[in-house]
């Protein structure tokens, strides 16, 4: 099997606190530290929702690849993360079969892990993201 499970869901907000706070009250927890991704240029808090991650990112600058998204669009869902064992391999088989990786050198994530994302073009519009765990 390719995918482990479902690592995070990605919410893109214009204001971190606000959607904190919002969040707060809708999943009835508190969200771990905030971490700031400074190769991304976000600030990212992270609510544990049963292993899985509700994950609410906010631009921290006009560069930062999700700057465009909450500019136009208000914010919102914006992307889905499987863990995978290899980025390697995923990366490499996918790409056999034509998807579009938007970048194909991993990069690390806020979590401190390996990431790569495939392109909306490839997945039916949704940006999917792999994270690798390693092996378990
Ligand atoms: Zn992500």
């Amino acid at each position: 099997m390719r995918v482990k499970r479902i690592n995070h869901i990605a919410i893109a907000v214009e204001n971190l606190d606000d959607a904190i706070d919002t969040f707060k009250q809708i999943l009835g927890i508190e969200p771990g530290e905030i971490k700031e991704v400074s190769n991304q240029k976000v600030r990212v808090a992270m609510f544990d929702v049963g292993g899985v991650y509700v994950e609410l990112i906010e631009p921290t600058s006009e560069d930062s690849p999700i700057y465009k998204f909450v500019k136009e669009k208000g914010g919102g869902l914006h992307h889905i993360a499987f863990s995978v064992s290899s980025l390697n391999n995923v990366i490499q088989e996918l790409e056999e079969k034509g998807f579009i990786w938007i970048n194909k050198e991993p990069r690390i994530g806020a979590e401190g892990k390996p990431i790569a994302f495939l392109h909306p073009k490839s997945t039916k519009r949704v940006l999917i993201e792999f994270v690798e765990e390693g092996e378990e």
